[in-house]
């Protein structure tokens, strides 16, 4: 089955050709810019980058650049759009009402719409490209994959905030944990190539990337994750805070005379290792290098990040009485030797003993724990396209 892989972003939409029974990408690229001029990249398997800039004032525009490259008789990869048999979208908010991926109806488009407002940025823009591939490939089953819908499991000790009842039954505010595709096929896959009982398992997977989290699943069950109500909570990011003392921000927005509007824009997009190095970077590969040259603060952002993925590990550790398994995955988790070194360097008291010369590998999923190590550490390449055309396939053939 060929599964067009669909992730829109506020002026973006990233897309992935997948052919479900190779799991091979036939073609893949990302439109740009939608709204202000537009740009689109696209890529056949084995061919060259096109890039083309055409005026996309939306999302509809979008994905008809995306499609026309498709078939494109030069570079394109299918003869008609009647090849293309699913549409898989990534959403980033389901809320409560959505635990699993689900085939696109009016009510699922409903409840998308409803949680715009827990996720103002990127709920929209996921509406849009749903409703263009609808108009645009009409019959088509579309199906929804959430980035929330995987902690849908977690006991309400977990999601629950302690503050007032009411905030909770009126804003539906509570923990819901973002990267779910990602957590979801990480401990699937750690599972498998570790060779655990799925029905008695405890995995703690740390997803980290740009954006950062952990989560710890039991039995292939989430039972609690770092991100809360948005993805602002948790880990230290690239330029997200993560968790701190929420009265910081009454005390900073009376000192500065900013609005608490601001305050979580800074939370959001100046804070982070970003923040720690003093404004060096966001970026791992930077922050080693200046660490390497003797700077002070990347070397601080560095083990502050570190040190904050250790101690969820070990809360989750606690969360769970045990773990048999831990999993690194994203950007920093699948490259950043250093990284994974300095946070298994916290975590000796659970026995856990890291090969160094394993830790060096890059690639496929690997262990880089040693045989007498009483908790296995691998590395899983994360890959939520294919996750996103997985889930769309059981549902498309399920429901034939
Ligand atoms: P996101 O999907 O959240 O945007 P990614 O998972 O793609 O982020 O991770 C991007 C981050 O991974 C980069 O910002 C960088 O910090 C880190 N990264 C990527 N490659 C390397 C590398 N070779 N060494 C260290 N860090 C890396």
């Amino acid at each position: 089955m060929n599964v067009l892989v669909v992730n829109c972003g506020s002026s973006s939409l990233k897309f992935q050709l997948i052919n479900s029974e190779t799991e091979a990408v036939a073609a893949k690229g990302l439109c740009e810019r939608i709204g202000l001029d537009g740009r689109l990249v696209y890529q056949p398997a084995g061919g060259e980058k096109e890039i083309t800039e055409a005026p996309m004032p939306t999302h509809t525009e979008a994905i008809k650049m995306v499609l026309d490259a498709l078939v494109n008789p030069k570079t394109g990869v299918l003869k008609s759009l009647d090849e293309v048999e699913a549409i898989g979208h990534r959403v980033l908010h389901g809320g409560s009402k959505i635990t699993q991926s689900v085939i696109i109806n009016d009510e699922v488009i409903s409840v998308i719409d409803e949680c715009c407002d827990l996720g103002p940025l990127h709920n929209p823009a996921n509406l849009m490209g749903i409703r263009a591939c609808m108009e645009l490939m009409p019959g088509k089953p579309n199906v929804a994959v959430f980035d929330t819908a995987f902690h849908q499991t977690m006991p309400p000790k977990a999601y629950r905030y302690a503050i007032p009842t009411k905030y909770y039954e009126k804003y539906a505010v509570r923990k819901y944990g973002f990267h779910g595709t990602s957590h979801s096929f990480v401990s699937k896959e750690t599972i498998k190539y570790l060779g655990l009982d799925k029905d008695n398992s405890k995995v703690i997977v740390c997803h980290l990337g740009n954006g950062a989290s952990i989560s710890a699943v039991e039995n292939g069950k989430c039972v609690d994750t770092s991100m809360g109500l948005t993805p602002l909570e948790g880990l230290i990011m690239g330029t997200r805070s993560g968790d701190l003392d929420p009265a910081v921000l009454e005390f900073v927005c009376k000192k500065e005379n900013i609005d608490v509007k601001e305050m979580v824009r800074i939370l959001n997009k100046e804070s982070g290792v970003m923040a720690l190095s003093n404004g060096l970077s966001s970026d791992f590969r930077d922050l080693e290098e200046a660490m390497d040259n003797g700077n002070e603060a990347a070397a601080l952002a560095i083990d502050a990040f570190c040190y904050r993925v250790a101690k969820y590990v070990g809360s989750y550790v606690a969360a769970m009485n045990g773990v048999d398994a831990i999993a690194f995955t994203g950007g920093i988790g699948e490259n950043a030797d250093v990284v994974r070194a300095k946070v298994l360097s916290y975590l000796g008291y659970l026995g856990i003993k890291m090969d160094p010369e394993m830790n060096k590998k890059r690639g496929e999923n690997f262990v880089l724990s040693t045989e007498d190590s009483k908790v296995k550490v691998a590395v899983i390449p994360t890959n939520e396209e294919l996750a996103i055309c997985r889930e769309t396939v059981e549902l498309v053939t399920a429901a034939k």
